[in-house]
């Protein structure tokens, strides 16, 4: 998920690897590293922290060589420590590995390895990588590495040096992006462009199950096979800006963009289908404690608040266990109903939210088991807490949350589902909600790929300046996501609301002038969202639906439409706040905001 270079040429490989990285800091990190091939062996250099750390440490004592990886890490698996930092290093030191990605089978072949007397230095993932290869190797690496990747499950972008088969990089992928670079007699890998961008626009991209031989003399594209493989020389035409936006303008839409991986990601390798249930090896509950809980409290602070709502519904529909949805800010100083049977959920993306931290804090002195629902591995929440689950959707840097809010959607669902199977949801339910888990990424993919009508939805109403979001039942919460949304980005004054409840106080606003957005796919709900639609047709509201169908109740009684596809009611608000986060995204250009970094906001609250 985060950072590689490498380097292998006649020039000092250490100054142009930390520049590399630097070029990197942009996607966010937490620990970085260097292994480099100094003439008798391998040596690595890491550290926790900015890359500036590591640099005191290189001009201290430089290490000097021409080949060498790099990392800067954003941990998934193991605290964001030195020991956990890239490289890690075979058994015997000879071989050096960096890697993005997941390892999903790492604990059965850790064993294995334990096995045949490796002993392991970190927590992570990475680490078998190492072991694996050193155990394959014969003299040849690339033979060793495509031996390893054969027994690898899950995610890589891998670069790998060794010490005895010297100056040559070999790097794969699997699901996490890796190119090659081309320069005069010197070749770099690394998994963005803008790494290298200032020493070669020529590059090979890599696909899934590639893997590239790098050497002083020339570079081979081959396949897990090792059949040689003809890729094409492409020539990067992009600034160093627009790289790092992956060639979006901002980096809200990027993250927008990256929601069909970033919701496979949070599912990855935590489906049971046949079983109808999931696997959450952080949870750190067995089955029984799982069962023992009278009450769930689920605490949060904005978007995760939304998130928190969503959970409320699935867990109550699904387990039968009262739930109950705190504001972060609000429970920690009110005098709330928690003690050792109480489940306190907290959710926070950064894993640092001020107020969420000292909430579960709360729930903690009172007795209560905590599980933190958070984006960053290692935070103080994901500390502190006694288990919980990771999202695993990558660095967010918009401030406005978009992928990591879909994530806390999912894994609030992956939970239920192993929380619902314990209790008593069927199996074939459970099967029916991986189903439809499954199809989420190719839907949203689909909904993406229709932007442009959203953009021109955004040029109909850029002028507004209020705007009402209506929604029932898992549409209620990402009525309010939208209109947060809205307001944080684009500045125009927004409200949510539970669309029946508009009698009671909101239809007072409305008139010819104020855009109601209705979520209205064809769910349970449908019939009864269509009277409140007509309610603010009556009063000459201006409206926009999201349907997913035809809908003839609604013939004559909406201005404007988006189609999303259908899917079961409680998945729905994940399909629904795709086009409210483009809609407030489009709104909020056309108006010439700051996206990125909104007025007045931060990214992580790390105040009260
Ligand atoms: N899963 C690996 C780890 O936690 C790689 C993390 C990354 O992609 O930076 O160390």
């Amino acid at each position: 998920m985060c950072g590689i270079v490498g380097y292998v040429g006649p020039k000092l490989a250490t100054p142009l690897l930390i520049e590399g990285l630097k070029r990197l800091e942009y996607r966010g990190y937490d620990s970085a590293g260097v292994a480099i091939m100094n003439g008798s062996g391998v040596e690595t250099v890491k550290e926790s922290g900015k890359i500036t750390r590591l640099e005191s440490l290189l001009s201290a004592t430089p290490v000097v060589g021409t080949t060498g990886i790099a990392h800067t890490r954003w941990a998934t698996h193991g605290q964001p420590n030195q020991v956990n930092a890239h490289p890690h290093v075979s058994q015997d030191g000879t071989i050096a590995v960096v890697h993005n990605g997941i390892i999903e089978n790492s604990m059965v072949l850790k064993q294995m390895l334990e096995g045949r007397g490796y002993t392991f230095q970190s927590d992570t993932d990475t680490e078998v990588l190492a072991h694996l290869t050193q155990e394959f190797f014969e003299g040849n690496l690339e033979e060793a590495v495509i031996q390893a990747l054969r027994m690898v499950e899950g995610t890589y972008g891998i670069a790998v040096i060794s010490a005895t088969d010297s100056h040559k990089i070999v790097a794969a992928r699997k699901g996490s992006p890796l190119l090659v670079g081309l320069g005069d007699q010197e070749y770099f890998v690394a998994s963005d462009v803008s790494a290298i961008l200032a020493h070669t626009r020529q590059v090979v991209y890599l696909d899934d199950g590639d893997l590239a031989v790098l050497d002083r003399d020339g570079y081979r594209i081959i396949d897990l096979d090792a059949t040689e493989l003809q890729k094409k020389v492409s020539r990067v035409d992009w600034d160093l800006d627009q790289i790092e936006r992956g060639g979006f303008p901002h980096f809200m839409l990027k993250e927008i963009f990256e929601q069909p991986d970033t919701i496979e990601n949070t599912m990855r390798g935590r489906l049971l289908p046949d079983d109808g249930t999931s696997r959450l090896g952080g949870l750190n509950l067995t089955d029984d404690e799982l069962l023992s809980f009278d009450n769930i409290v689920i605490t949060a602070c904005g978007t995760s608040w939304h998130s928190a709502l969503i959970g409320e519904n699935l867990i109550e529909e699904l387990t039968r266990v009262p739930v109950e949805v705190e504001y972060a800010s609000e429970f920690r100083y009110r005098n709330p109903i928690v003690n050792e049977r109480t489940l306190c959920i907290v959710i926070s993306q950064s894993g640092e939210t001020a107020d969420t931290l000292a909430a579960m804090r709360e729930a903690k002195r009172r007795g209560a088991r905590t599980l933190g629902i958070v984006n960053v591995v290692g935070s103080t929440i994901a500390r502190e807490s006694d288990g919980g689950i990771y999202l695993h959707a990558g660095p967010e840097i918009g401030v406005a949350s978009t992928k990591a809010f879909t994530s806390q959607v999912t894994a609030l669902l992956l939970f239920t589902l192993k929380l619902g199977r314990l209790r008593d949801m069927s199996i074939l339910r459970g099967r029916e909600i991986i189903d439809a888990m499954k199809a989420i990424p190719g839907q949203v993919r689909d909904i993406l790929s229709r932007a442009d009508e959203i953009e021109a939805l955004a040029e109909e109403f850029k002028r507004a300046s209020n705007f009402l979001y209506l929604g029932r039942g898992y549409n209620f919460p990402a009525a309010l996501e939208g209109a947060l949304k809205l307001k944080e980005i684009s500045y125009i004054h927004a409200e949510g609301y539970p669309a029946a409840e508009m009698k009671h106080g909101p239809i007072a606003l409305i008139d010819e002038m104020m855009p109601v957005v209705f979520i209205a796919p064809h769910d349970s709900v449908f019939d009864k969202i269509t009277s409140n639609v007509q309610e603010v047709k009556a009063r000459k509201g201006r409206v926009i639906a999201i349907t997913s169908r035809d809908e003839p109740a609604l013939k004559g009684k909406i201005d404007y439409e988006f189609r999303i596809p259908e899917t079961l009611d409680l998945l729905g608000s994940i399909l629904a706040s795709v086009p409210l986060q483009l809609l407030a995204y489009y709104i909020a250009v056309k108006r010439g905001a700051n996206v990125d970094q909104p007025r007045n906001l931060a990214k992580s609250v790390t105040v009260e």
